[in-house]
């Protein structure tokens, strides 16, 4: 068990390092309110350094200029690390997030391990493309890396998320700084040890930390910084696409959402109420694709509230480091003040509150809060309107497909949605009407690194996830070729050339 408090140095140029200023800022276990971190809190000028160091690993480094089989060599043993530590990584992501540890264990260090496999194999596709032109010409493709890549992360899956942007990254051959989410930074300095061990060249991984202001503004404003890969809400994102703005950045955002679940009456009823409840609930509902607002036809409705309530009531809620538990605590006190107000405000419209609203009697530490389900929510209400990220779920009914997709799609975001039905043409039909980067259609929230993953609207800019992400971490390069002699307009000469030239 990992009871002494962390110190949590910067990492620059495979070395740890305390922020120039000496300070420091604290992580708390949401589960225990305790703090189990203190981390030096990097200011601009630690920022420079850690860029600085980004830089000359790209600029004069090895690892550009490797050849491909060989980075996949380290990316592979960088999976190999994190499995060997995947009992350990997995209990600090739980103390440091309050997600239940199988989730952590099971699901965001395997990820890790995945991400890493995927991109070493990926490698070996980056390819180009040969096109001949006019007889005379041929153009060959290329990619390259883009250079110095920022990796800023939210703290709903710190380890899954940062190794998704990093192995990518990575395998590409560029050079990064990771800035972790200063609520939940453990994990991605484990990461840094990692590179240490395994010597990686000096340079290429650096990892920053502290919150938005100062250290994530001057990361993404960074003259030295070629590339912003951000994953975190909508609000940042469109904050770091100004600062990517000043010098024309490269930008990739995966941000915020507010997936529907429609679910029609013909709907295999068993099966959507376990898909919608692991949807709404897994990761204590704290993930960005969450099926956190239901829309159910008015026929099935009734039933399905009074079904899924029921459900929600039995969802065993407690320290996310016992095995039985399913919902774990929040994130932070100041989370759950926010979920509270949304709920609050949601039965001031008129909604019902069916069960939770409130932390359970028995757990007074931690930042808990009882799984929640609202009925009847107003379209205008913010519990439909804004992004929920915890476990509490808004429901209300529609009339028809047509009343469906228009309440579904009625939201500034547009990362997900699910649908449920036992007419595949409808749910078809349904699916192609929203505006959403992915749809599950009578399927259950599964992510993996080798589909495309993105948002619409404003959930997202660009697409990561197999070649996407090869196509988010590389620039394109075409270089033409002369395969024959050619005329050319002669500048200057008042003669043309004489044959054998053409
Ligand atoms: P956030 O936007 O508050 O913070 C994300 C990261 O950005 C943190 O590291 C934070 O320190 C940093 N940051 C904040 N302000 C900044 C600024 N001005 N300049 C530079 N950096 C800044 O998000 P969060 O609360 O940590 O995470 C939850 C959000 O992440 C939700 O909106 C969720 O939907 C989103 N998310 C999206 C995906 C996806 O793939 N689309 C995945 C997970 C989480």
């Amino acid at each position: 068990m990992q009871s002494a408090k962390k110190d949590i140095q910067l990492f620059v140029n495979n070395c740890f390092e305390p922020s120039s200023s000496g300070q420091t800022f604290s992580s708390i276990n949401p589960a225990t309110e305790e703090e189990i971190a203190e981390i030096s809190l990097a200011d601009a000028g630690d920022v420079e350094r850690a860029v600085l160091a980004a830089r000359a690993a790209f600029d004069e480094g090895p690892w550009p200029r490797m050849r491909g089989s060989e980075r996949a060599e380290y990316l592979l043993a960088m999976a190999d690390a994190i499995e060997e530590n995947q009992e350990i990584l997995g209990l600090l992501e739980c103390m440091d997030t309050g997600l239940p540890l199988a989730t952590t264990r099971a699901g965001h260090v395997v990820r890790g391990v995945q991400n890493f496999r995927y991109f070493a194999a990926e490698i070996e596709r980056i390819g180009g493309e040969a096109i001949p032109l006019d007889n005379a010409y041929l153009h060959v493709t290329s990619r390259e890396p883009i250079g110095v890549v920022a990796i800023i992360t939210p703290w709903n899956a710190p380890l899954g998320l940062a190794t998704s942007s990093l192995a990518a990254a990575l395998a590409c051959g560029n050079t990064c700084v990771i800035k972790p989410s200063e609520l939940s930074p453990i994990t991605t300095s484990e990461l840094a040890k990692i590179v240490e061990a395994l010597e990686l060249p000096p340079g290429v991984v650096n990892v920053v930390h502290g919150p938005g202001r100062p250290t994530g503004e001057a990361l993404a404003s960074h003259p030295g910084v070629d590339a912003i890969s951000f994953t975190g809400s909508s609000p940042t994102g469109r904050r770091l696409m100004e600062l990517a703005s000043r010098d024309l950045k490269r930008f990739v955002g995966e941000l915020g959402g507010n997936a529907p679940t429609i679910i029609f009456a013909d709907a295999d009823l068993e099966q959507a109420l376990d898909a919608t409840l692991l949807t709404a609930f897994a990761n204590n509902g704290e993930a960005c694709v969450a099926g956190s607002r239901l829309l159910v036809e008015r026929s099935l409705y009734p039933t399905f509230v009074e079904r899924f309530v029921e459900r929600v009531q039995g969802i065993v809620v407690g320290d996310p480091l016992a095995e039985r538990t399913e919902v774990g605590p929040v994130i932070s006190a100041a989370h759950r003040s926010r979920l509270s107000g949304l709920i609050t405000e949601a039965c001031d419209l008129g909604a019902k509150l069916r069960c939770g609203g409130a932390p359970p009697g028995e757990l007074a530490t931690g930042f808990y809060l009882q799984p929640t389900v609202v009925a009847d929510v107003p379209l205008h209400a913010r519990l439909s309107r804004e992004e929920v990220m915890g476990p509490v779920v808004g429901i209300s009914s529609f009339e028809d497909e047509a009343d469906a997709v228009r309440r579904a799609n009625d939201t500034i975001f547009g990362l997900a949605a699910y649908v449920w039905s036992g007419n595949s043409n409808r749910a078809l039909g349904v699916a192609q009407q929203l505006r959403t980067g992915t749809v599950w259609v009578n399927a259950s929230i599964t992510r993996d690194i080798r589909v495309p993953f993105g948002g619409f609207k404003q959930s997202g800019v660009g697409r990561i996830g197999g070649r996407f992400s090869i196509d988010a971490f590389t620039e394109v390069k075409n270089t033409c070729i002369a395969v024959r002699p050619y005329p050319l307009r002669r500048f200057g000469a008042r003669e043309p050339r004489k044959p054998p030239h053409v």
